[in-house]
């Protein structure tokens, strides 16, 4: 049953703010790997200790969460744009952030860019590109929403001033008005794919029609927001369906970012193709996310079905 079913990465969301019913969804549909890349959470967060036990989170506890449903998580760390305006934190959470850039499942360095694009925010966006630089490991840049032209070349700037190849760099939340110069530069282009608005399915079927699939990237962002964790396989069904080559939706929902995060070392496909099967027997520090229901056990990864 899986030999012919399509996998799926979707290299961009935010887990964290998702149930199991989405969790056990999103496998059904095919996902088995995911990067949960560190954002901000809706409210400014106040002090340190509210990172540090976020990005614990992003390397323990979430990480356990997603392989009880058979799918493999990976993270990219760092301080996002929003709250790099709150310099006394920021400068907390930089000195925390070498501490979790080495952990295991750790891809890349995001995400990271501009928000309003001030001071802060450009201050912050630099050192950590050093710190990626340091480190070895990709980047996964935020554009912003407002002034998203200008702030997507302006990222891609200050990547080239700080000597990074546009190779390591994966761009986000581009659209058709960003996506040419971004493929143009030699950096990742990714797309979100917002349900019912900017940037939906069938904008992103006509934009891999006309760019073709090298270097673009598929993803979802489903956070705590309005957002869609299946954004992925439902827009590689809707390029099926639009004539879209098979090979070309393998690229873009798929191999793409399995080869721009694979550039860290720590992502590769073994890590899936071989996994051991799910055990939800387990426990992470004492606890399951089981509440009462039989574990499910012994079946491989990709076998996971409702009850
Ligand atoms: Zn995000």
């Amino acid at each position: 049953m899986t030999e012919n079913k399509k996998r799926f990465i979707d290299p961009h969301i935010h887990v964290t703010s998702r149930t199991t019913d989405d969790y056990q969804a999103m496998r059904e549909a095919g996902i088995v790997a995911i990067i949960e890349p560190a954002f901000w959470l809706g409210q400014p967060r106040t002090q340190v200790g509210a990172f540090q036990d976020y990005f614990s989170s992003l390397v323990g506890w979430e990480r356990f969460r997603a392989s009880q449903f058979g799918i493999r998580h990976y993270c990219a760390m760092g301080l996002n744009s929003k709250e790099a305006n709150n310099e006394p934190l920021a400068e907390q959470v930089m000195e925390l952030l070498p501490l979790y850039v080495g952990k295991e499942n750790v891809v890349a360095i995001g995400e990271i860019g501009y928000d309003d694009q001030t001071a802060a925010e450009d201050k912050y966006f630099r050192l950590q590109l050093e710190l990626a630089k340091t480190v070895q490991l990709p980047v996964m840049i935020h554009t912003p929403h407002r002034d998203k032209k200008k702030g997507t070349s302006r990222s891609m700037d200050v990547c080239e001033e700080h000597g990074i190849d546009p190779s390591l760099v994966v761009i986000d939340h581009n659209n058709e008005e960003t996506v040419q110069e971004v493929l143009d530069r030699g950096f990742w282009a990714a797309f979100t794919i917002y349900p019912h608005t900017k940037m939906g399915s069938e904008r992103m079927v006509e934009i891999v029609r006309s760019y073709g699939p090298e270097r673009i990237i598929v993803d979802s962002s489903a956070d705590w927001g309005v957002s869609d964790p299946l954004s992925v396989p439902k827009t590689a069904a809707l390029m099926e369906k639009q004539g879209i080559p098979d090979d070309h939706i393998q690229l873009v929902t798929y191999q793409n970012a399995l080869t721009a995060y694979g550039q860290s070392g720590k992502i590769k496909e073994a890590d899936w193709l071989e996994a051991d099967p799910v055990d939800q027997r387990e426990l992470f520090e004492g606890n399951s996310v089981l509440r009462g229901q039989s574990p499910k056990v012994g079946y491989k990864s990709s076998d996971i079905v409702e009850n």
